[in-house]
């Protein structure tokens, strides 16, 4: 069992897919930032691309994405003209530099748009892009998915595919405003293992109202059964102030912080007992998939779309809303989809907000990777080491750090206090930054 310090857990904190993070982003960068990155990118570098597709059949009352109801054909069918012409727009900026290492289809949910639609896509970026063999990976909602979309997947050879699943409890479906049959799950996972999908990843949560340990381990016993090769296992966050849906949430059940602690630790040591390897904080993957290797090697990363094997150092991200990283600036598309639609109408990008990265930025990015991702950290390159061995006294003395000269290492069962020992080396954060998600 994991040891148990609220008072190290009381602030909230990010999550760390990015250094600095999103919540720093301004709108001091535009579409010449973008251009001028791409410019710089080299003949054969290896990139990462990721399609944003905003749309879902309904909209889930937990969810902080952006996204909206794909409920218009003409909405739905103007974006993905829209997203057609940026792909061109980044190619022809590219001007045949750059190799594409994966693809990412993201949400949203990309099976809101008709399979036909996303074959038309994945087409495009085929010849757009030097993008032999580059894996593609796919978030889908289990509702709605259909033969037609698994053979889809199947001529375009998805190699990984993510579902939403978040509980198999029908009580506690109805209680976020998520309402899928279990069936619907099982019907998905058969469709997509015979496509020949390799990797697939159950999204599940836990924190959630009502739901309690009995609840929890149902869903993890019906997972397991399932295999899934990785797993993310997230707490709710319930922050209606700045989630709106999430009003429509009965927040009067939701768990203690003691209660959301105990459910993480419980997921932890079911997922791990059946054979599991914890990845970073929230992720597990069986051990032979490569997210499992990576970890076991020292390659792990950390990036948008959470802990990853992906080695690329830029990743371009399309459609609104959709983030590009590269290691020197991160770069944001317009959200709203009318702006983007009006930049990428006139053949300009849709930069709207983001942030350049300092060296230092850099550096500390990068302790914060290496904490999160390999459980150490050197701080020799931090100007500010002696301030962070200050914050991080309070961990030491209950032995959740180690210290080796300038090196700090998470003890084994550290985990969840993870993400809390990173924002000790984040220049943004003060102590009273309270925008964030709880650590558990
Ligand atoms: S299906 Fe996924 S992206 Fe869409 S609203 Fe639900 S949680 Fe959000």
């Amino acid at each position: 069992m994991w040891p148990y310090h609220p008072h190290l857990l009381a602030r909230p904190v990010p999550r760390y897919t990015s250094y600095p993070t999103a919540a720093e982003f301004g709108g001091h960068v535009g579409p010449a930032d973008m251009a001028a990155a791409l410019d710089r990118v080299g003949a054969e570098q290896i990139l990462s691309l990721y399609l944003h597709i905003p749309f879902c059949r309904t909209i889930c009352w937990y969810c902080g994405c952006s996204t909206g109801a794909a409920n218009q054909t003409a909405r739905l069918d103007a974006y993905l003209a829209r997203l057609h012409d940026e792909i061109d727009l980044v190619a022809a900026r590219l001007a045949g530099r750059g190799r594409i290492g994966r693809i990412a289809f993201g949400g949203g949910s990309p099976n809101a748009i008709p399979p036909v639609a996303f074959a038309a896509l994945v087409a495009h970026l085929r010849t757009a892009f030097a993008s032999e063999g580059a894996p593609l990976s796919l978030e889908i909602d289990p509702r709605g998915f259909d033969a037609d979309w698994a053979g889809v997947i199947a001529d375009t050879g998805v190699a990984r595919v993510s579902l939403g699943v978040q509980t198999f409890n029908p009580i506690l479906q109805a209680v976020i405003g998520r309402v899928q049959p279990g069936e619907a799950i099982i019907r998905a996972v058969t469709l997509l293992r015979a496509a020949g999908v390799g990797s697939i990843n159950f999204d599940l949560m836990y924190g959630l109202p009502g739901q309690d340990d009995e609840a929890l381990a149902a869903t993890l016993d019906e997972t397991i059964a399932l295999a899934p090769e990785r797993l993310a296992v997230f707490g709710y966050a319930h922050v209606p102030q700045l989630i709106p849906r999430q009003r429509r949430i009965d927040a009067t059940a939701l768990p203690d912080a003691a209660a959301r602690f105990g459910q993480a630790a419980l997921a932890h040591e079911r997922l791990t007992r059946a054979g599991y390897r914890a990845i970073g904080f929230d992720h597990f993957a069986l051990p032979q998939d490569p997210l499992a290797r990576a970890a076991a090697n020292g390659t792990l990363r950390r990036n948008f779309q959470g802990f990853t094997d992906d080695p690329a150092d830029i990743v371009i991200g399309l459609g609104a809303s959709a983030i590009s990283a590269f290691p020197d600036r991160l770069l944001q598309n317009a959200k709203n989809a009318g702006a983007w639609h009006q930049a990428i109408g006139a053949n300009r990008f849709a930069t709207a907000r983001g942030i350049h990265r300092s060296p230092l930025d850099q550096r500390r990015g990068q302790a914060i990777a290496d904490l999160l991702c390999r459980g150490v950290a050197d701080l020799d390159a931090l100007p500010e080491r002696d301030i962070i061995r200050e914050r991080l006294r309070r961990f030491e003395q209950v032995g959740l750090i180690a210290w080796q000269g300038t090196r700090v290492r998470l003890a084994t069962d550290a985990l969840p206090y993870a993400r809390s020992v990173a924002a000790a080396f984040d220049a943004w954060r003060n102590e009273e930054d309270m925008r964030f998600s709880h650590a558990v």
